[in-house]
């Protein structure tokens, strides 16, 4: 069984009347990349904060590496964070910044500054160790403040919206080498962010949030086939909503009918259905393209159904249809999930 690096039980926090923390519960194991994703205000970064030891909680225990750290401040947990204004030291050249540390003293110093080489070469920053921040670019910065990290080798490695200085094309690479010096390192890590793509292209898990609880915890796959409520489907991805009710293990709603995967009590009901799991076949069909569009990579069309408006993604390879065009629609066993039951 794998080791757990952070235990939650029932942690709140609380500003006054505000819970920003509403008693949750989750355990990450030992470098296991984990994302809190969710709207503004749903307590994301509280619940980082918590891990840190920059807030404690009201009411709850939170553990890290097996202790009861609910009490300790943030000098006391051995955490590293990586913020998103990198917090380099502007006067401190590269490797004095990497190099530096609370933990880090006297003989310390000079391991770290070997480790600190080392972790530089590995982010191919080799030869910029005299350089001062002000004469890296933003993604150099950004790998500065994470080799900064690891150097201290902390239990837990903290990231709070990272990438939102970096321009679009540079985060998706920056990125890309957070997560491949996690897996190298076997870092425990804890990344927040507001961007579902970000989340679902990092994380082993993402804590789903809303107004302080968790909405659900899973892997980007789960989260994505099968979301657990309509909150998780629209704000994971694209997602067709579409209501009508159970009976007889299926979901029904005019001109569809649609054995469900999994058994649902029988009532009215809503299903969330992803934009690609839906195939369009030309023909005498009641629904009918309202918009087509070229988007390079896929098609996608908006359809006039007798149950709604549906968003339709379809590969490059089919024959692209055309506004006006009448369709028959069908959706996969398993190509949707019952997201809401009355
Ligand atoms: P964002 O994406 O906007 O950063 P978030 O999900 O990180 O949002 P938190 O910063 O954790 O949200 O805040 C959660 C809730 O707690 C919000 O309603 C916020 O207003 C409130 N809150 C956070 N910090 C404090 C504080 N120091 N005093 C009072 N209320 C606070």
């Amino acid at each position: 069984m794998s080791e757990t690096a952070i235990e939650f039980t029932d942690v709140e926090k609380r500003y006054g009347d505000v819970r920003a923390v509403d008693a949750i519960s989750f355990s990450i194991r030992k470098g296991e990349l984990v994302t809190f994703l969710g709207p503004s205000g749903c307590g994301k970064t509280t619940s980082l904060r918590l891990i840190a030891g920059l807030e404690l909680p009201t009411a709850g225990t939170v553990r890290i590496a097996g202790e009861n750290v609910s009490t300790r401040a943030a000098s006391e947990r051995n955490v590293g964070m990586v913020f998103q204004s990198y917090a380099l030291f502007p006067h401190m050249n590269v490797i004095d910044n990497v190099a530096y540390g609370p933990t880090i003293r006297g003989g310390a110093k000079k391991a770290a500054i070997e480790r600190g080489r080392e972790i530089l070469t590995l982010l191919g920053l080799d030869g910029l160790e005299k350089r001062l921040p002000s004469e890296l670019s933003g993604g150099q910065q950004q790998r500065v403040a994470v080799a900064r990290a690891i150097v201290q080798q902390p239990d837990v490695l903290l990231f709070d919206e990272p990438l939102s200085n970096v321009d679009a094309k540079l985060r998706r690479r920056v990125r890309e080498e957070i997560r491949d010096l996690q897996r190298r390192f076997n870092l425990t890590a804890v990344y927040v962010t507001h961007d579902q793509e970000e989340a679902l292209a990092v994380s082993d898990r993402i804590v789903v949030m809303s107004q302080g609880k968790i909405a659900q915890i899973g892997t980007p796959q789960e989260l994505y086939d099968r979301p657990s409520s309509r909150f998780v489907a629209d704000f994971i991805g694209d997602a067709n909503l579409i209501e009508g009710a159970v009976s007889q293990n299926a979901f029904t709603v005019e001109g569809l009918s649609l054995p469900l995967p999994q058994p649902a009590p029988d009532g009215p009901a809503t299903i969330s259905v992803r934009p690609e799991r839906i195939a369009l076949e030309k023909g005498d069909g009641v629904s009918k393209i309202r918009t087509a569009t070229y988007l390079g990579s896929r098609y996608e069309y908006i359809v006039d159904t007798p149950f709604g408006t549906v968003l339709v993604s379809a590969p490059i390879s089919l024959a692209p249809l055309d506004r006006g065009d009448t369709v028959k629609l069908g959706i996969a066993p398993g190509g949707f999930t019952v997201v809401e039951h009355a």
